[in-house]
């Protein structure tokens, strides 16, 4: 028996990271940058401004105050999407809003709440059709406030310069590389492509989701759960549906798997009589690895690499083939994605309650992991039933518990290493704050 460690190792050692392709940003989200992206040009692209308000030199108002207004004329109004129709001259100020182009010889920009209309201004028209009439385009304005050189001036490139690069190779794309692609242009970018798994099941006992199974049969539960987890690390999964017992018709579905950057068969990996995908998958493919895992529940486990593809022969029991899944078959398929951030993350949670284990393997507990009442770290309990064909605890379960080779349990009020598997205990809640 190889611990859960070594097996690790000797699958990520295999594992190599997919190739390239060009996708639209949007379509990028989840996935990883293939490639160093460089702005090609400067964020903001020219100085504009951080507010309504008023384009001024700062030295004109370095008198103003909330008793001693300083009034400047106002020589044109300055809607974002405009450009500047001349300098600011002493005695100057320009009506601008956020986003426009600071106008030359501004030095500051003084917000509106700190400046009113002398009475004797004008009303005047909006230069916007429908929109209602408002002072302050052109006339006079009061300052109310003193400015700082360069106050409410975003400065062009301040965020980052034509050239700078902007997203390294490797990055996840998340909402804010969108839109760091989208400010300086960029439509589409190279990502890592996203794996393809084929998910064949093996068993004569095993039955498809819309038949009735007889006397004897069990539904093929498991194609459908090793596929939502595919689909939950990012990759895509081709159901190939059930393969008989027997070494041709696990062969013809291998065969067919091929196709795909990775296999995953479920079941048939044990010392049964009719477990015969370990048999098949060296027939077809060289350096065929067959282990007993020190991992419980999901200790059979096959593992190679058929025709540059790797193939996992994860155990039967549902359960033992998501902890399966989850400790051996997540990171690789976000290897071969791109990403160095494979692993789940491990949380110190206090235990509510005695855990007794055999020692001896590697020991994946369902529990129900929750934030502490006053948001101060976590606690964990273990929940009842852990046999590796209980699926109603896996259900409520949002984490397992990690029990290490050697330990023989743990007392209530220790603190125990959880992997939280429902990212939902670590991003969303169903109170605010
Ligand atoms: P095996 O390793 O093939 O002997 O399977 C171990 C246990 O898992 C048996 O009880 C099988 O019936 C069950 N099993 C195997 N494959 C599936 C599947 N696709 N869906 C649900 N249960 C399965
Ligand atoms: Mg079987």
């Amino acid at each position: 028996m190889i611990s859960v460690k070594e097996a690790l190792e000797i699958i990520l050692n295999e594992i190599k990271p997919l190739a390239a392709e060009s996708v639209d940003i949007l379509s990028a989200m989840g996935r990883v940058s293939y490639e160093d992206v460089y702005a090609g040009r400067p964020n903001p692209p020219w100085d504009n401004s951080a507010m309504d308000g008023y384009a001024l030199r700062a030295e004109d108002v370095s008198a103003a105050g909330p008793d001693s207004p300083v009034t400047l004329k106002v020589i044109y109004d300055l809607p974002a999407g405009a450009v500047p129709k001349g300098a600011v001259g002493a005695g100057e100020a320009v009506r601008i809003m956020t986003g426009a182009p600071v106008p030359d010889g501004a030095t500051a920009v003084v917000m509106v709440e700190y400046t009113n209309i002398p009475s004797n201004t004008p009303t005047l028209p909006s230069p916007v059709k429908g929109k209602e009439k408002r002072k302050g385009s052109s006339g006079s304005v009061n300052i109310l406030q003193k400015a700082r050189p360069g106050e409410n001036i975003r400065r062009g490139g301040e965020d980052f310069k034509a050239g700078d690069l902007v997203i390294k190779k490797g990055s996840l794309i998340r909402p804010a590389e969108v839109c760091m692609l989208a400010t300086i242009g960029t439509p589409e970018i190279k990502v890592y492509k996203r794996p393809t798994i084929a998910v064949i099941s093996t068993g004569d006992e095993l039955v498809d989701i819309n038949e009735e199974p007889g006397p004897g049969k069990i539904i093929n539960s498991n194609g459908y759960a090793i596929c939502s987890l595919v689909a939950e690390a990012g990759a895509v999964y081709r159901q190939l549906g059930i393969a008989r017992d027997t070494k041709e018709a696990l062969r013809e579905r291998l065969e067919a798997g091929i196709k795909a950057d990775c296999i995953i068969t479920s079941g048939g990996v044990s010392v049964g009589d009719y477990d015969f995908v370990k048999d098949v998958l060296k027939d077809m493919g060289s350096d065929m690895r067959f282990w007993k895992v020190a991992l419980k529940p999901g200790k059979p486990l096959a593992f190679g690499v058929i025709k540059g593809r790797p193939a996992f022969g994860l155990p039967g029991n549902p359960i033992s083939s998501m902890v399966a899944f989850e400790q051996f078959v997540r990171p690789a398929l976000l290897k071969m994605a791109g990403r160095d951030d494979i692993f789940r993350a491990a949380i110190a949670a206090r235990l509510t309650k005695d855990v007794k284990i055999k020692p001896g393997r590697m020991t994946f507990l369902r529990a129900e992991l929750a934030m502490e009442t006053a948001g101060q770290g976590y606690h964990v309990s273990p929940l009842d039933a852990q046999g590796s064909g209980v699926i109603s605890t896996m259900v409520r379960a949002n984490a397992f518990i990690i029990v290490p080779e050697d330990a023989a349990g743990f007392k209530a009020g220790e603190t125990v290493k959880c992997q939280p598997f429902d990212t939902s205990i670590l991003q969303n809640r169903k109170t605010c704050y």
